[in-house]
């Protein structure tokens, strides 16, 4: 936190003081660089959907992707999003950006399906600013209609953050697009702060093991059980559970055998680009294969 961080260098002396408000001079000019490039990097064309493989555990069989934005600008090269969709979201511009995503895999979407690649569901991250406006679930329903695309193809992710700052407003948009068809996927779950509470609240169909339980799955007894935990409580809840974050065969192999439903990971795939993807779906490879 600055003020703590600027407190604490007070204390240290003048040396440090400087050196902590140089810091903050240069996070401040790296956040401004960053919403000013952000402004017009839709008119440029700098984002790209990649999608990254999510694969049934029983079958070997791709049944899905997760949607994921990148972004190269021109001065400040390739911004991770966990840097720029914050920063989109305090700047106010991240609706536009989450509109943009949603018509680019809808697009992709009917691109595959025109082309026979099959009913590949996709998933799209949402964020908080997405869930303030009365607008978004109207936006979603006429994207799917626009593209001619089932409900069943396109799921939503949503983190306790996404919903946090409106849980009510939240319930009631997620009710509206379970109704539809979308489904929901509870993403990063365990991170937060009252992910039991939500799961009571929300009408979720998904949830998404976070990548941090499952890094030392097979070495740390206490990620083993919170893994362990987590497929039960999804079983008995009646959700399908999934693994993010894969990385390794010996983590594929001990949560297979604890009946996690679905996995992701670098051990698939890394996220694709459309073209890269599509050559995946074309000739679909068994990702499970030892
Ligand atoms: P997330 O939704 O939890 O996405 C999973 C992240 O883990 C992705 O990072 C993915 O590339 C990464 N990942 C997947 N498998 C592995 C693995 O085996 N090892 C490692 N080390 N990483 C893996 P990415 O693409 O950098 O995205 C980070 C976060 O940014 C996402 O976390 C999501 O919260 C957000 N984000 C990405 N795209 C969008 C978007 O279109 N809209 C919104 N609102 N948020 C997005
Ligand atoms: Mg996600
Ligand atoms: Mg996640
Ligand atoms: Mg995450």
């Amino acid at each position: 936190n600055a003020d703590t961080a600027l407190f604490r260098a007070k204390e240290t002396g003048r040396d440090n003081y400087a050196f902590f408000t140089e810091r903050m001079d240069a996070e401040i000019r790296d956040k401004l660089a960053i919403q000013a490039q952000l402004r017009g990097a839709i008119a440029r064309d700098e984002f790209e959907v990649h999608y990254q493989p999510q694969m049934c555990l029983r079958t070997g069989v791709m049944l899905g992707a997760e949607a994921l934005l990148r972004w190269d600008n021109a001065v400040l090269g390739k911004v991770p999003p966990n840097r720029f969709i914050p920063l989109a979201e305090e700047y106010g511009m991240v609706n536009a950006i989450g509109e943009w995503v949603l018509e680019s895999v809808c697009a992709q979407i009917k691109l595959w399906h025109d082309e026979g690649l099959g009913d590949i569901k996709v998933a799209v991250n949402l964020s908080a600013g997405q869930f303030g406006h009365d607008n978004t679930v109207a936006f979603v329903e006429a994207t799917l209609r626009h593209f001619g695309i089932a409900p069943a193809n396109l799921g939503l992710e949503i983190t306790e953050g996404t919903v946090m700052g409106d849980p009510d407003k939240a319930v009631a948009a997620l009710k509206r697009l379970k109704d539809i068809g979308v489904s929901i996927s509870l993403d990063d779950f365990g991170t937060g702060y009252s992910s039991l509470g939500y799961l009571k609240r929300f009408p979720i169909d998904v949830l998404k093991i976070d990548k941090s339980f499952v890094d030392d799955v097979t070495t740390n007894a206490n990620d083993a059980a919170i893994a362990l935990s987590v497929i039960s409580l999804a079983h008995n809840l009646n959700l399908r559970v999934i693994a993010e974050g894969v990385e390794t065969r010996a983590q594929v192999d001990f949560l297979a055998e604890r009946g996690c439903d679905e996995m992701q990971g670098y051990y698939f795939s890394r996220p694709l680009a459309a073209p890269a993807f599509t050559a995946l779906l074309r000739q679909p490879r068994n990702l499970l294969a030892p």
